[in-house]
């Protein structure tokens, strides 16, 4: 069931970290991936090493008309987009009275409004097909607080809801759409935090890979009757509180 027999993924910031990892777990899944990221040379490296199931397309998800270039390309490519991964993210850290509109406009271009453009230009597409299935990387900083993360929990709350709403508009058109709430996961995003001071019930940090199969059941037909659902794959971490 969770076999992809050809379907079409795009995954935005594709070219390393968790994206990448979604995209060799899709692609060893059957799928065909395209790579979507502003990481040029390793995307296009990533690409080459996957071979004809999988495109590289240069894409700055802040960038309205690019998104349209890249669905463009993925349907010139393979002929459809089934599956929209909005992976892309950074992430930035200061408490509230010194967090520059700067650094707050940044956090937000990428990981929210870049999701909203990708979730627009992706649904005409899946309209077309009768079908698709869109997947909002959030975090568990979508679903509590975290202090000096304003910007980036802001925005990780908003792809959640964006992904409720969404899934109840778009349901009678075939098209399901879930987040995946992502706890402590080693990147390079991650490589400043200690997990030694996280309280993980699993006792370890995550791995890109540790997400790679809620992210093949969500493209496949596994999940057919999953849509405005909210996966946290955490290790255990927002649970509850250990008593020690
Ligand atoms: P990462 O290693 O920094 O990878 C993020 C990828 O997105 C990079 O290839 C990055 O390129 C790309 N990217 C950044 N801005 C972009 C843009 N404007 N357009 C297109 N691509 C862009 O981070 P990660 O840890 O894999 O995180 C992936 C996603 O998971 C993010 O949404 C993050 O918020 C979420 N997440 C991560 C964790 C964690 O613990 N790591 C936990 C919860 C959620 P550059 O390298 O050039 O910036």
């Amino acid at each position: 069931m969770n076999d992809l027999g050809g379907r079409v993924a795009l995954v935005t910031g594709g070219a390393r970290g968790i994206g990448e990892a979604y995209v060799r777990a899709l692609h060893a899944a059957g799928g065909r991936v395209v790579i979507a990221d502003i990481l040029e040379d390793a995307g296009r490296a990533l690409a080459a090493e996957l071979g004809e199931r999988a495109l590289f397309v240069s894409l700055d998800v802040t960038q309205e008309t690019q998104w349209d270039a890249a669905v463009d390309a993925s349907v010139q490519a393979f002929g459809a987009v089934d599956v929209l991964v909005n992976n892309a993210g950074i992430a930035n850290a200061a408490p509230i009275e010194h967090l520059s509109t700067e650094k707050w406009d940044a956090v937000i271009a990428v990981n929210l409004t870049g999701t909203f453009f990708g979730c627009r230009a992706v649904v005409p597409v899946m309209k077309q097909q009768g079908k698709g299935s869109i997947i909002n990387i959030s975090s568990v900083e979508g679903m509590r607080g975290s202090a000096g993360l304003h910007g980036y929990t802001a925005a990780k709350f908003g792809v959640r809801g964006l992904a409720a709403s969404l899934a109840v508009e778009l349901g009678p058109f075939g098209i399901r759409v879930n987040s995946v709430h992502p706890g402590f996961i080693n990147t390079s995003m991650t490589t400043r935090i200690d997990p030694a001071h996280l309280d993980i019930p699993l006792g370890r940090p995550g791995e890109p890979e540790d997400l790679a199969g809620t992210i093949v059941f969500l493209a496949s037909d596994a999940s057919s009757f999953t849509s405005g659902a909210e996966f946290v794959v955490d290790g255990g971490m927002i649970a509850g509180i250990p008593h020690r």
